[in-house]
């Protein structure tokens, strides 16, 4: 049976940063055992052609995510970080393409802003209960509503305010909004070629164990043991996998419900498209949350689109029509199509607290949870959960260590 110190589950950004930052010191044995045969999870890049792809889940990073760049910087360097021109968002009311400014209602601001800033706190506040008392009810539902829905990919008024636009340091020596050369998902790759530890893809995990002071850990063709075990799946996944060796986390973390998307990305010859270029479109009571385009990294022949529809609304004829609808094109216009099924967690409110007590459950123990479901769903919120993770196990080994010698 193989032996290593640390199995991660999950290779996508969280379970690829916690590896990169426990490998440190190179004082453990690391394998990343990863389902798919890429890496990346939601940074998931379709590459249509050399010099050209689409990306089928997120987009866009920024400077603020620094426990993301310092792992980038030490182990790859940020050469490969590609600045994404500065373009805005349209609303999509019906047929109706708007700015942010034609729908926000000037009176209603001034009459709530000073109150909101005097009063309101994010903390346990939803979006809708924080924004709506600094901007007005209606300002909530024509403005915001929407534009928290395309930014989450899911309905998002009763979602934890607090965990949304945290202020956080910059680094300056990296673009404020980025890409990787070959899309995000060159970016999860770049971290993977890191040599301190192993990945191994199509490895996906069926079952965990507890054995005496370790873990057994199985997928398809191998059972592997190890001391320290860190899940980075999607929360509903990590519960099930933490049933027989910790059920009673597993219990809270199968509470948290989970959003669905079904992403549906098109290449368009650039001439063919009647949108003028913008970084994406929020979908005001449509099928789609949003869409993005990937105009911002301009390509003289192509353009490319992901509509990020919500679950169950359309067939793929539904969709299909309204993807025409929206470009003003036949869909003999489009030259390719790719459809791939996202996943996010959907907390709320009442689901802080309790990832407080997931966390205070596995403080002493030698399991790790890191992903998209602690503080925040970007990339650099799972950058930072992972950090936090990583030293814990850090300093859970030095003290394990001390304790034998
Ligand atoms: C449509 C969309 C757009 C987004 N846009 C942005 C954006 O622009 N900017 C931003 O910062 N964030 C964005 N996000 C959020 C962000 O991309 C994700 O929250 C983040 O990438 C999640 O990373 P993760 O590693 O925690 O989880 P995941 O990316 O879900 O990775 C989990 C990994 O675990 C693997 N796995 C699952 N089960 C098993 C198993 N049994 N055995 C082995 N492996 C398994 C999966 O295959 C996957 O690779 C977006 C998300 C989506 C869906």
């Amino acid at each position: 049976m193989d032996q290593y110190d640390l199995v991660i589950v999950g290779g996508g950004i969280s379970g690829l940063t916690l590896a990169a930052r426990a490998a440190y010191g190179n004082r453990l044995s690391i394998l990343v055992l990863e389902k798919e045969q890429r890496v990346g999870g939601c940074l998931h890049t379709w590459r249509v052609e050399p010099g050209f792809w689409v990306e089928l889940g997120a987009h866009t990073a920024y400077n603020s995510y620094k426990n993301l760049l310092q792992v980038l910087q030490e182990r790859h360097g940020l050469d490969d970080l590609v600045e994404r021109r500065k373009l805005g968002y349209r609303y999509l009311d019906g047929k109706r393409l708007q700015s942010p400014l034609a729908r926000l209602g000037w009176f209603e601001l001034l009459l709530n802003l000073p109150v909101g800033l005097a009063r309101s706190r994010k903390q346990g506040a939803s979006l809708a209960d924080y924004y709506g008392a600094l901007f007005g009810r209606r300002n909530y539902a024509r403005l915001l509503s929407p534009a928290f829905a395309a930014v989450l990919s899911q309905p998002a008024d009763g979602f934890p305010a607090q965990w949304l636009f945290r202020r956080k340091p910059r680094m300056k020596s990296a673009p404020r909004k980025y890409t990787w050369v070959s899309g995000l998902q060159g970016l999860a790759e770049a971290i993977a070629e890191d040599a301190s530890f192993e990945v191994s893809s199509g490895a996906a995990v069926t079952a965990v164990r507890r054995v005496a002071n370790s873990y057994e850990v199985t997928t398809d063709g191998r059972t592997l043991r190890c001391r320290y075990l860190a899940i980075a799946t999607p929360a509903d996944v990590a519960a099930h996998l933490l049933v027989q060796a910790h059920p009673e986390i597993a219990t809270r973390l199968s509470t948290l419900p989970m959003a669905d998307i079904e992403s549906v990305a098109v290449v368009v010859p650039a001439e063919r498209v009647r949108l003028p270029a913008l970084a994406g479109l929020i979908g005001v009571n449509d099928a789609f949350y949003s869409v993005v385009s990937r105009d911002p990294l301009p390509h003289p022949k192509l353009r490319g689109f992901t509509f990020h529809f919500r679950p169950r609304r359309l067939d793929a004829e539904g969709k299909l029509d309204r993807i025409c609808e929206v470009l003003g094109i036949g869909p003999e216009d489009i030259v390719e199509r790719r459809e791939v099924a996202n996943r996010l967690p959907a907390p709320e409110v009442q689901h802080v607290e309790l990832l407080a007590e997931i966390d205070e459950m596995i403080r002493d123990k030698t399991v790790f949870l890191t992903g998209n479901y602690f503080h925040g769903l970007s990339i650099g919120d799972c950058a930072d959960r992972s950090t936090r993770e990583a030293l814990r196990l850090l300093k859970t080994h030095k003290q394990k260590e001390k304790h034998h010698a």
